[in-house]
């Protein structure tokens, strides 16, 4: 079954909006913000952090490290997913779009229920920008982490999916699986190593084209 619902979330959704979610849920009570807007050409983000898709938030604040601009929209009670889960295509919070708005590379970070029966442990990488998503990957590989593009259920290629809504409409999304999420939980060296090589893969990105990969 296919569970984080970044694309086909909608119908699971209560909300379809920032703006209905916030008519109806508390700042500080139901959910929090996190907007770190640094000197970069980067932003991480993780619109579904806390106790949304647990664990992503935590990822995105490894990845961002001190350099990279940094969001997040968690989820402080413990709900059924969709009551603030406001699918990446429909993801419209004022506070993150005008970050992205000047970022030239985004990263969203998503969590996604163990989906495949040869592994727990594993990611999956999706959104418009190819090469960056191909450095991404290669050095994700390269660390030791069995990552993977994602079929067709998961593309991150709306135009509207929040991870492409960055200076160039082009972005990346991973889709963290809930076993590597625990592992992370459980040992922060994994989750360095993790971070680290996507950081990597982004500097390499934004150097350009890899040459001999
Ligand atoms: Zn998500």
């Amino acid at each position: 079954m296919i569970v984080c619902l970044i694309e086909y979330g909608m119908p699971f959704d209560k909300y379809n909006s920032f703006e209905k979610l916030s008519a109806s849920e508390r700042p500080g009570v139901d959910y929090e913000i996190h907007c770190v807007a640094r000197p970069s050409q980067v932003a991480i983000i993780a619109p579904h952090g806390r106790q949304i898709e647990p664990g992503t938030a935590e990822i995105a604040a490894a990845i961002a490290n001190d350099s990279y601009s940094f969001y997040c929209f968690n989820g402080l009670r413990h709900r059924p997913h969709g009551h603030l889960h406001i699918t990446s295509s429909n993801f419209d919070e004022p506070q993150c779009l005008g970050l992205l708005s000047t970022c030239k590379i985004v990263v969203a970070i998503h969590g996604c229920r163990n989906l495949s029966v040869s592994s727990r442990n594993y990611v999956y990488l999706g959104g418009l920008n190819r090469s960056l998503k191909e450095t991404i990957f290669d050095c994700l590989r390269d660390a030791g982490f069995d990552v993977r593009n994602y079929d067709d259920r998961f593309p991150g290629e709306h135009r509207s999916n929040i991870c492409n809504r960055g200076l160039t409409g082009q972005g990346a999304q991973l889709e963290v699986s809930r076993g590597l999420r625990e592992e992370f939980l459980n040992s922060s060296e994994k989750l360095s190593g993790f971070a680290k090589a996507v950081r990597t893969g982004i500097d390499d990105a934004l150097r350009g084209p890899p040459v001999n990969r």
